[in-house]
């Protein structure tokens, strides 16, 4: 007998028909013995649908209310799968995120996990029953709904598995396994078997959105071993094995033969800043930096030019696109204590970036990335790396072209053009 979590993504998730297979799936582990828990997202658009009235209601929303709103896709789906599981004969009860409670921080719309509370929940799956869980919410000190930001039902299934101490947090979703990149732009992508922790979150990290960022870190931290496999099976059938997610050193112990790199991601969620003319002088750039930390603005890629002659210089910069107005707000609210002289702004952009641990014992990677992209004549606008990762940011027309060659340039293809 196991310990097992499974989690079903939105479009897992998406109307009565899709429901029953997920139970049917659900149904299996629970006939083999295994006690389960299962978290559940909102159907697929239903957040998009729910985020948009929100929008419509009040431009400038209160993020508490928006979580009031946002949250409710995922208690349908969840009191739904709990009713089909009762139907197929299988004992089921929803427990909603104040019901355990989850309890989170009070960043509304972005909330962290802080405790689960595993005692309902232990004693429920111990006497037979399975606990289906909504993803994506939580709850405050104060008892204020929150949610975990967009993707979040894989952060809610990796803390839910962690605090029941699972075996194993099966995530569900609508490809059969993390492939070398998106499966859905490029045909020739291909599936892994294996993928590392570090590789996986700097995958994420960088918009191979298969996996929530935060909750690749959380199953690192935990040591909750994850699989990604597929909830699209023909009806009584057994799911295919999907991606394991592990560490450094057990991937060393398999055949498999690891490539330089692992995987492209491309994110089109940035957009570029650029600050003409601002005075070089020690403290110019926390002029900038500051405000946009204090509005709680992500920066991810920075470049400042060298100094003009006048003793100015301009910098260049990537927020998530969803932030580009506030942003541009905040930095024309500080004009004054910048002194630069011009906002241009550009939300046409996408990074693409490839990823690999290979990369931290061989030299060239990036320069090999540059030839490729200047092959095709694209353009880099931004480059930064890690020790795993280089990524640059491109004109987002081109973002289907510069993922398919370094894909290609980098000997990921697979053989035959799959399915
Ligand atoms: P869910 O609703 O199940 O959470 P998501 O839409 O969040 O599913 O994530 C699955 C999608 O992630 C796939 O349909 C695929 O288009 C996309 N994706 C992006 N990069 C990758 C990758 N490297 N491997 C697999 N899927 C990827
Ligand atoms: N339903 C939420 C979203 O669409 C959470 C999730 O599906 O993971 O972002
Ligand atoms: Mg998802």
């Amino acid at each position: 007998m196991a310990r097992i979590v499974m989690k079903f993504g939105g479009t897992s998730m998406a109307g009565i028909e899709r429901i029953r297979t997920v139970a049917s799936l659900v149904k299996r582990e629970v006939d083999a013995g295994n006690e389960v828990a299962v978290v559940v997202s909102a159907m697929s658009g239903e957040t998009d649908r729910l985020v948009n009235f929100c929008r419509e209601a009040s431009p400038l929303y209160d993020t508490k209310e928006y979580d009031v709103v946002v949250s409710s896709g995922e208690q349908v789906t969840a009191g739904l799968l709990a009713l089909t599981l009762q139907a197929a004969g299988v004992s089921a009860r929803s427990w909603l995120g104040w019901q355990l409670p989850i309890a989170t921080s009070d960043a509304h719309a972005s909330a962290r996990i802080e405790a689960i509370n595993a005692d309902k929940l232990g004693a429920a799956m111990a006497s037979g029953q399975v606990a289906v869980i909504p993803g994506f919410q939580g709850m405050t000190e104060d008892e204020r709904v929150t949610t975990l930001g967009r993707g979040g039902s894989d952060t809610s299934a990796v803390a839910v598995a962690a605090a029941i101490k699972a075996d194993r947090c099966d995530i569900y979703t609508d490809v059969d396994g993390v492939y070398t990149t998106d499966p859905r732009i490029v045909p020739k992508a291909r599936k892994l078997n294996y993928v590392t922790y570090e590789e996986m979150l700097e995958l994420a990290s960088v918009g191979a959105k298969v996996l929530q960022t935060r909750s690749v870190g959380l199953a690192m931290k935990e040591k909750v071993r994850v699989q990604v496999l597929s909830s699209f099976v023909e009806p009584g059938q057994a799911p295919k094995p999907g991606t394991l997610i592990v560490s450094e050193d057990e991937i060393e112990d398999t055949d498999m033969e690891r490539q330089l790199i692992t995987g492209v991601a491309y994110d089109k969620n940035e957009a570029k800043i650029t600050l003409i003319s601002v005075p070089d002088r020690p403290g110019a750039v926390a002029t900038i930096f500051g405000p946009l930390a204090d509005a709680s603005i992500n920066v991810d890629m920075i470049i400042q030019n060298i100094a003009h002659d006048q003793g100015s210089t301009d910098v260049t910069f990537t927020v998530p696109a969803a932030e580009l107005t506030r942003a541009i707000d905040v930095l024309e609210k500080a004009k004054a204590t910048i002194g630069y002289e011009k906002i241009l702004q550009d939300p046409k952009v996408c990074k693409v970036s490839v990823v690999g641990v290979g990369m931290r014992s061989h030299a060239g990677v990036a320069s090999d990335m540059f030839k490729a992209l200047a092959e095709r004549g694209i353009n880099i606008q931004a480059i930064s790396t890690s020790e795993i990762k280089v990524s640059v940011l491109i004109d987002a027309d081109f973002t289907e072209l510069a993922v398919r060659v370094l894909h290609t340039a980098y000997g990921l293809d697979a053989e035959e053009t799959a399915a």
